[in-house]
Order: C-alpha cells, then structure tokens, then sequence
C-alpha cells in the first residue's frame, strides 16, 4: 500500500475524514464491503467522486463486490496518522471557543485540545470542559512545553494577526481559523478558514438560486 500521498488531489484529501469516520462505523458494526452507491447515498457524495477519489488510494472496487473495508480503513488511518494524536490548543475563550471546548473531539480522531488561551483574567486559571486554561501572555512557552502543533482561533477579528505573529517560531504548522480575518502566515504554516457566517450566506444564495 505504497501510494504517493502528494499525488492525491487537495478536494480528495479533504474527503480523507469523512470517509474514515464512516467506514469506521461499518467496521465496528461488522460490515465487511461496501459499494460507492452505499457509500455516497450515506455521506452524500456522488458515487464517481467516491470512485476517482478512491482509486487514488489504490482501492479498486469490484463490480457486485464493492470495497473491502478493512484495507481502506487501514489505508485511511496510516494516510491520517490514527496513531499519533494532534496537540491542539484553543484561543478566545468566547463563547465560540467554551463550545469547542466541551465538544468532545477525540471521539472521532485523533485530535485533542491539551489548553487553552484567554486575555481575560476572569477566564483564566480555570479549567473548561476538563482543558486549562491559560493567560494569552504564556502562549509562547505553553505552546513549546507541550509541543503543541495546532491552534483553533476563536478570538475577536482585530486580534487575530497579532495572534498568528507570535506563532512563527514555536512549533505551530496549523490554524483552523474561526475568524473573518485573512491571516497573513509564513509558509511552514497552513491556514484553514471556517466562516459560520460567509457559510451560512452561501447556503441561503444556494437555496434561492440553484433549488434541489
Ligand atoms: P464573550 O461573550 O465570552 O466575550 P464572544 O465569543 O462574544 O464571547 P469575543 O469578543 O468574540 O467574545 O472574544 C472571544 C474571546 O477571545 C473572549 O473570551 C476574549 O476574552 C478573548 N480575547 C480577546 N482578545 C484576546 C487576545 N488578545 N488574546 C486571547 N484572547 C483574547
């Protein structure tokens, strides 16, 4: 199962996880193949995109057989490091932020939020959803004592850079950014931006112009 990871296309690697997480429910409820039909009527995407994608990982599915679980499942955990779990620290305690905190990531992957970061003293010293939190002013050597490689924003938009320039040189390589700010990063660091509000606008444009 040798397959050269940087020829598999971004849309498809973004899929990686969601296919993961379902072949992973098969698998715990004993299913042993499963069709692109199967599959793309659960997690809605259509059967070719789900045939394209995973023949770049090296799974050829049978006709009347369908995919053998068990070696895309090992595949997917190898390709998402399933192993090793992800260091993730939170910043902005907000209100955003305390939901996150007691969402249960680890239930569907490897990714933990060891602490997280606030300026306001009143949110500090404590501990939310079982994370501590800590004083934005610790940020730079928390982070590099718990060798942490990931940081979720959830602070207000006109902090947010001066936020993302303490992280140059601490060990970070991700941001997922709940924030509108365009983040300016060097290039060892990758941004992933979530947008409730531009997502939620784009669902009502959708659902007014391009009806199902
Ligand atoms: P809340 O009502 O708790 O303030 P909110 O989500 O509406 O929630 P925001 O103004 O978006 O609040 O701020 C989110 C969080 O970011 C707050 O807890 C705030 O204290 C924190 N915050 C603001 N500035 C910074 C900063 N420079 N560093 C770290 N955290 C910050």
């Amino acid at each position: 199962m040798d397959i050269d990871q940087t020829k598999i296309p971004q849309a498809t690697a973004k899929r990686l996880p969601l296919y993961y997480r379902y072949l992973k429910n098969l698998s715990a409820s004993g299913k042993q193949r499963v069709s692109s039909a199967e599959l793309s009527e659960a997690i809605k995407v259509d059967s070719a995109t789900i045939r394209r994608d995973f023949s770049y990982f090296g799974a050829l599915g049978k006709k009347g057989y369908g995919y053998n679980v068990h070696y895309l499942l090992s595949f997917f955990s190898k390709t998402l490091d399933q192993d090793e779990t992800t260091k993730v620290a939170l910043i902005g305690v907000g209100n955003l932020g305390t939901a996150f905190l007691h969402y249960n990531f680890i239930k569907n992957n490897n990714t933990k939020i060891e602490l997280a970061f606030d300026a306001d003293e009143e949110k500090v010293n404590q501990e939310i959803g079982g994370v501590p939190v800590y004083h934005i002013n610790e940020f730079t050597k928390q982070i590099k004592e718990k060798d942490i490689s990931v940081v979720i924003l959830t602070v207000p938009v006109h902090v947010a850079q001066s936020i993302a320039d303490q992280m140059n040189d601490t060990g970070i390589r991700g941001i997922l950014n709940f924030t509108p700010a365009r983040l300016t990063v060097p290039d060892h660091i990758r941004v992933h931006h979530i947008d409730l509000a531009v997502e939620l606008q784009a669902l009502v444009y959708f659902m007014k112009h391009y009806p199902v």
